[in-house]
């Protein structure tokens, strides 16, 4: 009775592991599919200038509705790297987004476009030759454009990859380190790479104003970017005095959902002719500008 027991207990787990092998490989095929049928879209999110508000950049952010169910970014972004959909998806946002913030440039609208790099995109034979014809195409000029690299990328193949950044910087592209101050190597990365931007994570940020530490962090960070020549881009503000506390400790750039949330292209258009009428991204989300 009890060999039964045992046995069937072997079942049940290997019916788990089944099920989630036969999940991934849905995934996958869903993933490939989502790719050729157009089902990815970007959303836009705006950073602006503490100081005085004004929306400077915007974000990309891949969205995937697969169905009518929305698949969060962490849902299958490791998947779609696994398998290596991450390349062609990557572009796609790439071309995409460098085509649409160009036309916001055109309307004399004088943004930039922060994209989020993945470590097999920057591996990929072409990675390079990619970026500048998506940048040639589109007609957004290199200085416009920042790419965002969290320090985990850095990890394998480092020295290739900080050649092909570097290159591109060269051609004045800029560089980002996301979520800033949650790897273990923030401090080395800022020795090896010629960055312009760290980008503060929202873990540090979310505890101004109410964890002693946690705020201790934040000014350290941007004392530290400041010290270095680095902009400062404070991440998931959700609360005024989390945009007031950063404003004091001369963090130069914000982001949340506090001053706007990621929006579809028609919703940045309509940001940027209030924007160009004078009205501030804070204003817009219904927070009083200083
Ligand atoms: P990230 O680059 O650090 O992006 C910021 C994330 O914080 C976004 O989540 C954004 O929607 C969210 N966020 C912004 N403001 C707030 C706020 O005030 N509060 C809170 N709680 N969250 C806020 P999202 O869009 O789910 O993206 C998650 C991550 O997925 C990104 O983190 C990035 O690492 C990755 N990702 C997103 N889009 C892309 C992409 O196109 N390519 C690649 N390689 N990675 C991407
Ligand atoms: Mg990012
Ligand atoms: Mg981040
Ligand atoms: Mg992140």
């Amino acid at each position: 009775k009890a060999k039964e027991q045992g046995g069937r207990r072997v079942e049940v787990f290997a019916a788990h592991m089944h099920t989630d092998v036969v999940r991934r490989l849905e995934l996958a095929a869903d993933l490939q599919r989502a790719l050729t049928e157009g089902q990815f879209a970007i959303e836009y999110q705006p950073i602006v200038d503490i100081a005085t508000s004004r929306v400077t950049a915007v974000e990309a952010l891949v969205r995937w509705w697969r169905g009518s169910t929305f698949v969060p970014p962490e849902h299958f972004l490791g998947p779609a790297e696994d398998t290596g959909l991450i390349v062609p998806l990557s572009e796609w946002i790439l071309r995409q987004a460098c085509r649409e913030v160009a036309a916001w440039r055109a309307s004399s609208w004088d943004i930039g476009l922060s994209l989020n790099l993945s470590a097999r995109q920057i591996n990929a034979p072409r990675f390079v030759e990619t970026v500048k014809s998506a940048l040639e195409e589109s007609g957004l000029p290199p200085s416009a454009l920042t790419l965002e690299v969290i320090e985990e990328m850095l990890v394998e193949d480092a020295e290739d990859t900080i050649a092909k950044l570097s290159g591109l910087r060269a051609l004045g592209v800029r560089l980002a380190i996301d979520d800033f101050g949650t790897g273990y190597a923030s401090l080395a990365l800022l020795r090896q790479l010629p960055v312009d931007m760290i980008k503060v994570d929202p873990s540090f940020v979310s505890g101004l104003g109410h964890d002693e530490a946690l705020t201790l962090l934040t000014r350290t960070i941007v004392r530290l970017g400041h010290d270095l020549g680095l902009i400062a881009v404070a991440e998931g503000i959700e609360r005024p005095e989390q945009l007031e506390l950063l404003k004091e400790m001369g963090c130069t750039k914000g982001q949340g959902y506090l001053v706007a949330r990621p929006m579809a292209a028609p919703g940045v258009a309509a940001l940027m002719r209030t924007n160009l009428s004078g009205l501030s991204g804070a204003e817009l989300a219904g927070v009083p500008s200083a």
